[in-house]
């Protein structure tokens, strides 16, 4: 009987780990096809001063609406298509389109003063920058409008490679922000020697800042620190007035989060907020 049960339950381990292997392969498959249809989407979120209803920076996310599966998360498919190899095309793929967007927007007359496009690190590769700079010259786009959202351990791991194709970007005028910050293991002594302007406190800090204190004294040390060495903070993930109203009082001046808006398309962007930036 029991090994009538171990060998049963090893058939069901063979048939999910081949199911498994399966959906990843067929997965890879649906992302080539979508990445040579152009079948992706970017999403927009606001970022806003604080107690400010007119946004003045934008982050892109982006979206894969799946034919079978629906919309995927890019938690999701990101990791397959840096496996893959295939983020540095898509990566290519997003910011154009975000730098499209951004210029249209702006023809439109809704001015914003930032877009913020979150990069892989397998992207920086020995061309990354001069990549950036084809599209932003072919766009006749003003880098300064851009600014790139990087990893903490991208920032820190300070080979050669990267950070030559970091100062050749902020030559240039683009920015640098560090994503999900206080994940890493940086420490905040570090940060100073990093070419970047601008922190985004991860939202798993900001989810709890009133329940834990832990919380509540990181997002305060990196506030501190962060004004002390004249970077921007931006809070991620805030989704009540009483986290806005701590982040406030920390001295926190920027804010992203679902309390203001989900993220949204480029069309919808442009009908909610017109009005407001003329
Ligand atoms: P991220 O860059 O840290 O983006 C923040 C994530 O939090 C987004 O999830 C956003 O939709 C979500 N979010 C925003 N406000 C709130 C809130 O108030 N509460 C909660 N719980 N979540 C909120 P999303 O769009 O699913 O993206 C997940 C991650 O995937 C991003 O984290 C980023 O690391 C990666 N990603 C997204 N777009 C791109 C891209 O174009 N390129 C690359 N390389 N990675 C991307
Ligand atoms: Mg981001
Ligand atoms: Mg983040
Ligand atoms: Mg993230």
């Amino acid at each position: 009987k029991a090994k009538e049960l171990g060998r049963n339950r090893s058939f069901h381990y063979v048939r999910e780990l081949t199911d498994s292997i399966h959906s990843r392969m067929s997965l890879e498959q649906d992302l080539r096809s979508a990445l040579e249809a152009h079948n992706f989407m970017l999403s927009y979120q606001p970022q806003f001063r604080v107690g400010e209803s007119v946004p003045r920076r934008v982050e892109a996310l982006l979206r894969w609406p799946h034919p079978v599966r629906g919309m995927i998360s890019p938690h999701d498919f990101i990791p397959l298509a840096e496996t893959s190899g295939m983020i540095v095309e898509l990566g290519y793929w997003i910011l154009r389109t975000a730098c499209q967007q951004f210029l249209f927007w702006r023809q439109q007359g809704l001015m914003l003063d930032k877009i913020s496009v979150n990069v892989s690190p397998i992207q920086i590769s020995s061309s990354f920058a001069s990549t950036v700079a084809e599209i932003i010259q072919h766009l006749d786009f003003d880098p300064r409008w851009l600014e790139l959202e990087v990893t903490e351990s991208l920032m820190m791991s300070g080979t050669t490679e990267v950070s030559q194709q970091v100062c050749e970007l902020r030559a240039m005028g683009v920015d640098f922000a560090i994503d999900d910050f206080g994940t890493g293991y940086s420490s905040l002594s570090k940060i100073k020697s990093m070419p970047v302007t601008v922190l985004k406190i991860d939202q798993s800090f900001v989810r709890d800042i009133n329940d834990d204190v832990n919380d509540y004294e990181i997002v305060r040390a990196i506030v501190l620190m962060a004004k002390s060495l004249g970077l921007t903070v931006v809070a991620e993930g805030v989704e009540n007035k009483e986290q806005e109203s701590t982040l406030h009082r920390l001295g926190c001046e920027w804010v992203q989060g679902y309390y203001y808006a989900m993220p949204m398309d480029g069309e919808a962007f442009y009908q909610r907020y017109f009005a407001e930036l003329q």
